[in-house]
């Protein structure tokens, strides 16, 4: 097991720094939001929406994991889906408890790009919770954006998460939010103008043209289908970027476990932008001829 009391700015980059959690909140069946103090205030001024950290559980491993928010007072949150090992440990923690965090890795979303520019985001099912922290930093600095349209979908209804949030999203004025379910069920969506469909459908209802920067976080076949309709409306594959998941395990560009055509996804991603992918053969040949 790893000695936290080791665990000190300057040590290995692999070893994990000692972190609270503050609280944990169920979001859905299986889907816990966690959200953890990081007190190394370096650590946390570097972090950025779309990067991920190495949870790390005490006796089970670490997990990539997504920035979902930064929240107050230097805390952090993640939206995990209980899965195998280290998520199923994960959700055995109690508020209080220690967990390991190593990072942030990745590039995360090109903010930077997309200020002065109208936004697109599309999340499928778990996608939408490193899109969040997306929007949260776009909402942060509403000024320095256009128009903002928010996508997001989901298998069934009881699986939507943010619930409360996504109701208060779809009351502002100065952005366009839709949320759609392949089908309605379980637990009351009153207030919440659900959809039912595909992301694709939502696309359909939506008001962007080729002005538009996209981001896109969601499962594979979301990608392919949804990039589709974007070319169709005329977004440049320079200005569509999509997060990418590959098996990860150092974090740092040192293992390969995230090699993907050529290139690092843990370092270089996990955000790509079409224009990118285009040259990684791989990607094409898991993703179809649209990616
Ligand atoms: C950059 C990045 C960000 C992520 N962000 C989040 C997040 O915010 N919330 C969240 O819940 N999960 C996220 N994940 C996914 C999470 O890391 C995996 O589900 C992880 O494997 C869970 O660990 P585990 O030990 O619980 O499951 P394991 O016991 O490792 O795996 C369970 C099963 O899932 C398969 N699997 C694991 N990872 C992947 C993968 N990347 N692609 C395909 N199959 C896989 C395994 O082969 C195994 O069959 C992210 C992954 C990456 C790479």
């Amino acid at each position: 097991m790893i000695d936290f009391n080791a665990t000190k700015c300057g040590a290995s980059p692999f070893l994990p720094q000692k972190c609270m959690i503050r609280a944990i909140t169920k979001l859905a069946q299986d889907n816990y939001l966690f959200e953890v103090q990081l007190d190394n205030k370096e650590m946390f001024a570097n972090c950025k929406a779309g990067q991920f950290f190495q949870v790390y559980v005490p006796g089970s491993g670490e997990a990539p994991i997504s920035i979902s928010a930064l929240s107050r007072k230097n805390c952090l949150e993640f939206c995990v889906r209980k899965i195998g090992r280290v998520t199923s440990a994960l959700f055995q923690t109690k508020p209080g408890d220690w967990i390991g965090l190593r990072g942030p890795y990745g590039n995360g979303f090109p903010i930077e790009r997309m200020e002065g520019k109208n936004i697109i985001m599309v999340a499928g099912g778990l996608g939408v919770a490193p899109l969040r922290s997306l929007w949260h930093s776009i909402l942060d600095d509403r000024a320095k954006f256009g128009k903002i349209v928010l996508i997001y979908g989901m298998k069934h209804s009881q699986d939507l998460l943010f619930r409360n949030e996504f109701r208060q999203l779809i009351q502002r004025h100065d952005m366009e939010v839709f949320v759609a379910a392949e089908e309605i069920n379980g637990p009351s969506i009153a207030a919440l103008d659900f959809q039912i469909g595909r992301v694709t459908d939502l696309l359909n209802l939506a008001h962007f043209d080729q002005e538009y920067v996209a981001a896109l976080c969601g499962p594979p076949v979301m990608y392919r289908f949804v990039v589709d309709e974007l070319k169709k409306r005329g977004l440049h594959d320079q200005n569509i970027f999509l997060s990418l998941e590959r098996h990860m395990k150092c974090g740092m560009g040192k293992c390969g476990h995230c090699s993907i055509g050529g290139h690092f996804a843990c370092l270089e991603g996990p955000v790509f932008s079409l224009a990118q992918l285009n040259f990684m053969k791989e990607v094409v040949e898991c993703h179809g001829p649209s990616l």
